[in-house]
């Protein structure tokens, strides 16, 4: 049987010359990939009490999505800069070359719901420690992070880790 990793493409020179991009598409058009990962993916929260689910834009939301209706729950989307209609907090945080912001909606998360945070792909972390610092300082209380990639020579676990988090991912 094939697992999540075989469903996964990687794009060689995307979005610049030396980056191999893990391309999770493949995976998400495949009914039994995509079935597979959702199902890996809520596993380890089995019989957990969780509020809410949490989504970091883009490619979190399609899983947060499917993830926050299995558990019969609400999804709340963690944006970059703009995209978001109403009140909103940010939180800035280091790429590579320059500052990238995220953003959620300042009602989307009430002090000590817990919640689980959903992305693709863990790299540097920076993405996930922006949005987990979001729904702190809302009172959110953070039951786990849950990602299918690890690119672990990036270090992205070990920063969420520091923060005290648990993370679970799919594959490396
Ligand atoms: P980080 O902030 O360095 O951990 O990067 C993670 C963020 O960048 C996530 O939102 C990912 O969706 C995106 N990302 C970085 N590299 C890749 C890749 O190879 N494939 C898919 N997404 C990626």
């Amino acid at each position: 049987m094939k697992s999540v990793k075989d469903y996964i493409r990687t794009i060689v020179d995307f979005p610049h010359e030396g980056i191999m991009f893990r391309d999770v598409t493949t995976l998400f058009a495949d009914p039994r990939g995509f079935r597979m990962a959702i199902d890996q993916m809520l596993h380890p929260y089995a019989g957990m009490q969780i509020d809410k689910v949490v989504g970091l834009e883009a490619r979190g939301f399609i899983l947060g999505g499917a993830i926050a209706h299995q558990l019969t729950v609400g999804f709340v989307p963690i944006r970059k800069k703009g995209k978001l209609p109403g009140a909103v907090i940010s939180e800035a945080y280091t790429l590579e070359y320059g500052e990238a912001v995220m953003e959620m909606h300042d009602d989307a998360v009430k002090a000590g719901e817990r919640i689980l945070v959903v992305d693709d792909l863990l790299a540097t972390g920076g993405t996930a420690a922006a949005g987990i610092k979001l729904i702190e300082r809302l009172g959110g209380e953070i039951v786990s992070t849950s990602f299918i990639i690890d690119l672990p020579e990036l270090g992205g676990r070990k920063v969420l880790e520091d923060m005290g988090m648990d993370v679970h991912v799919l594959c490396e």
